[in-house]
């Protein structure tokens, strides 16, 4: 079939060198673009590795080579069995795992010289073929496992997509060791072996998957990271007013459906200039952390808190009625007014003045808020510390 396709190991041995500079391209651009870590830099070190490998393996059958064969290829296949080696590598930066850095350099060396040792890896491609495919299919399986096995969520499905392609060239190669192991027919000739046109195509092909999979693992895991710091506010670590567009529209829905009440409760810190010009901006920061703390104390499990501008937080109280939110309001009012917070030198006693409206279901959400505002406005003005429905 393949050679119906008029491919030939010599030109496969040089497509798969392709496949490992294309991974190494692939990863000095993201380098590059600004994604850096230690494991984008081991996989393009791997592509490299990779690449130099099956190049030799390439040109050991195409030019002559200064160097006696038995020695070029050891070296490629050294160098190819260290690309798999920086792999694994990079998966375990990539996951902040301990590195395994003496088993791979150990592994590398080992394969390296082992052709120089024993003389009869030279003689039996049979051999051969048993360790160093033993050798790379330790390495990928060592590495899909450990991508499988750490999959965060929202992450799962590039991380274990990643894995399957390292899995699924490992499969082949076990089904390779296992031809090898029983196989008697082996002849001393790497051109001559069944398996080595599909192995140098599926390498090929293993080159390009992985590739891919890495760069969109990469890209995925950067836009949930831009989209949840989108989403935070820096300072107190709650949900932002850009979030809000999303949760209210998502409350407003469920509220509708299931026929239940949805309130809000918006409030401002009283006289907090006053505070920030006595205490600092600084502290004024750290009381502002303080309220986000109590908000996440009082806080029922179905609410979600945002800090809605600078010193004014929102509550969104989903199934609340108007006076079901207005006991609520309470406790956030008492657990704001009733402790002092310690900064430095003095205990400041923080207020807040609370507006608090249900949703009437035919009004908008701006309608809704600008109610709530309006609630806020007249607590301010009668007093403050208090909550106004
Ligand atoms: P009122 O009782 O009428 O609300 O008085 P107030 O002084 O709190 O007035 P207002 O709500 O208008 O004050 C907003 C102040 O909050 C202005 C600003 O100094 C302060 N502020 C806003 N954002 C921040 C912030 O991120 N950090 C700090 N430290 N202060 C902030
Ligand atoms: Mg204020
Ligand atoms: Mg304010």
């Amino acid at each position: 079939m393949l050679s119906l396709l008029m491919l030939d190991v010599r030109t496969l041995a040089f497509v798969s060198s392709l496949g490992g500079f294309l991974m190494l391209a692939t990863m000095l651009g993201i380098h590059y673009a600004g994604l850096r870590s230690k494991a984008v830099l081991a996989w393009g070190w791997a592509g490299l590795a990779m690449g130099l490998g099956y190049l030799l393996g390439h040109m050991l059958q195409t030019v002559p080579v200064p160097i006696p064969a038995w020695q070029a290829g050891a070296l490629a296949n050294a160098l190819i069995g260290l690309g798999y080696g920086l792999i694994l590598i990079g998966v375990q930066c990539y996951l902040n795992q301990k590195r395994w850095w003496l088993f791979v350099v150990v592994l590398t060396l080992a394969g390296l010289f082992s052709s120089v040792a024993f003389p009869e890896l030279r003689e039996s491609l049979r051999l051969r073929i048993i360790v160093l495919t033993g050798w790379y299919i330790l390495m990928l399986s060592c590495a899909g496992l450990l991508l499988w096995r750490a999959a965060v969520p929202g992450m799962i499905f590039y991380q274990r997509a990643a894995a399957l392609v390292l899995f699924s060239y490992a499969g082949f190669l076990i089904i390779r060791f296992t031809y090898a192991l029983f196989s008697a027919a082996l002849t001393t000739s790497f051109v001559q072996d069944p398996f080595q046109l599909v192995n140098f195509l599926l390498s090929m092909i293993f080159g390009f998957c992985f590739t891919m999979a890495l760069a969109v693992m990469l890209l995925r895991e950067k836009q949930v990271e831009l989209e949840r710091l989108a989403q935070r506010d820096p300072l107190t670590g709650m949900n932002n007013r850009l979030s809000l567009d999303h949760f209210a529209a998502q409350a407003m829905t469920r509220a509708r459906d299931a026929q239940l009440p949805l309130s809000i409760m918006l409030f401002d810190l009283d006289h907090f200039k006053q505070i920030n010009d006595r205490f600092g901006h600084q502290a004024g920061d750290a009381l502002l952390q303080t309220v986000a703390e109590r908000v996440e104390q009082v806080k029922r499990a179905t609410d979600t808190g945002f800090r809605y501008g600078g010193e004014e937080f929102l509550v969104l109280l989903p199934g609340a009625t108007a006076e079901q939110a207005v006991e609520v309001a309470e406790r956030y009012r008492s657990s704001l007014a009733d402790e002092p917070v310690d900064i430095g030198p003095d205990d400041v006693r923080l207020t807040a003045s609370f507006g608090v409206v249900e949703w009437d279901k035919a009004e908008s959400w701006d309608a809704l808020v600008n109610r709530a505002d309006q609630a806020l406005y007249k607590a301010k003005n009668s007093g403050r510390d208090r909550i106004v429905s």
